[in-house]
């Protein structure tokens, strides 16, 4: 049984930290799991490919006339045999940003990616500046059933995750995805915990986990890997690894 889970937030907000970092600690619980980057700029599974960074689904696409070629050409396998996809972007100008979204997924959807990958746990990872079109289509129904967001105590980020929680509110008629939980990720704005715990109390939702600024997380990052690659038993490591345990666990797979 798979499971579904998107991951949200504002641009910058360390969403693909978070969602690589969480992938690499269930792959070592001994999950199989795939990660999806939606976004534009392609580089949310930088840190589980020794930092290659895979060409976009939609540039294969653009590459072969509209015509995905196979199912190895948009998947990579990364850490401990995660299978990594990036969605991209189009051409600069071109038409909407979230447009690589949509095409990345019929693509995985004409191939049975999740047939052939089998994994336990989907996470996508999305900007969530603006949730439309393209970038709400992991919400959807027969997406992502449950949704993630990365926050700061910062006010823009802020703004965005309580966009994405109205987002959320207004397509739960439709049987789109809901909403998991908070995590925040801290940067040192004063009263943070305490402004981010309202806030999630305000959203009637939970604070999975709380991340802390970390050295090692660069570190980590400046060698291609995430922070569990790197050293699963450090404390930020350990951190990862309970958000990772409470996300799966309230799982069914
Ligand atoms: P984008 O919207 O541009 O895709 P993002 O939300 O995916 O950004 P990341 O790329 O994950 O953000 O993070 C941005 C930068 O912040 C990265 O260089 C990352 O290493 C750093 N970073 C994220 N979280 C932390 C943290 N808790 N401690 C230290 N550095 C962090
Ligand atoms: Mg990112």
């Amino acid at each position: 049984i798979m499971k579904k889970i998107a991951i949200y937030g504002k641009g910058g907000i360390g969403k693909s930290t978070v969602t690589s970092t969480l992938s690499a600690c269930m792959a070592d619980a001994g999950k199989k799991v795939m990660q999806i980057g939606c976004d534009p700029k392609a580089d949310s599974t930088f840190n589980l490919l020794k930092g290659r960074q895979i060409v976009p689904a939609m540039d294969v696409l653009l590459a072969n006339g509209g015509v995905c070629p196979s199912l190895d050409s948009v998947v990579q396998l990364g850490y401990k045999g995660i299978a990594c996809v990036e969605a991209g972007g189009p051409t600069p100008g071109s038409g909407c940003a979230g447009r690589g979204i949509v095409k990345t997924f019929d693509v995985l959807e004409e191939f049975d990616a999740f047939g052939v990958y089998h994994p336990d746990y989907v996470l996508f990872d999305v900007l969530g500046d603006v949730v439309c079109g393209g970038f709400a289509t992991p919400l959807r129904a027969g997406y992502a059933e449950e949704v993630v967001i990365v926050t700061s105590g910062e006010k823009m980020a802020l703004y965005a995750a309580e966009n994405i929680a109205k987002a959320l509110d207004n397509f739960a008629s439709r049987g789109y995805a809901k909403l998991r939980g908070i995590i925040l990720n801290c940067r040192s704005v004063p009263n943070e915990e305490e402004i981010v715990r309202n806030f999630a109390q305000r959203l009637n939702t939970e604070i999975l986990g709380i991340v802390p600024r970390d050295d090692n997380i660069q570190k980590a990052e400046d060698q291609g890997m995430t922070v569990e690659e790197m050293d699963s038993q450090l404390p930020i490591s350990h951190t990862f690894q309970a958000i990772a345990k409470k996300i799966m666990d309230c799982g069914v797979a």
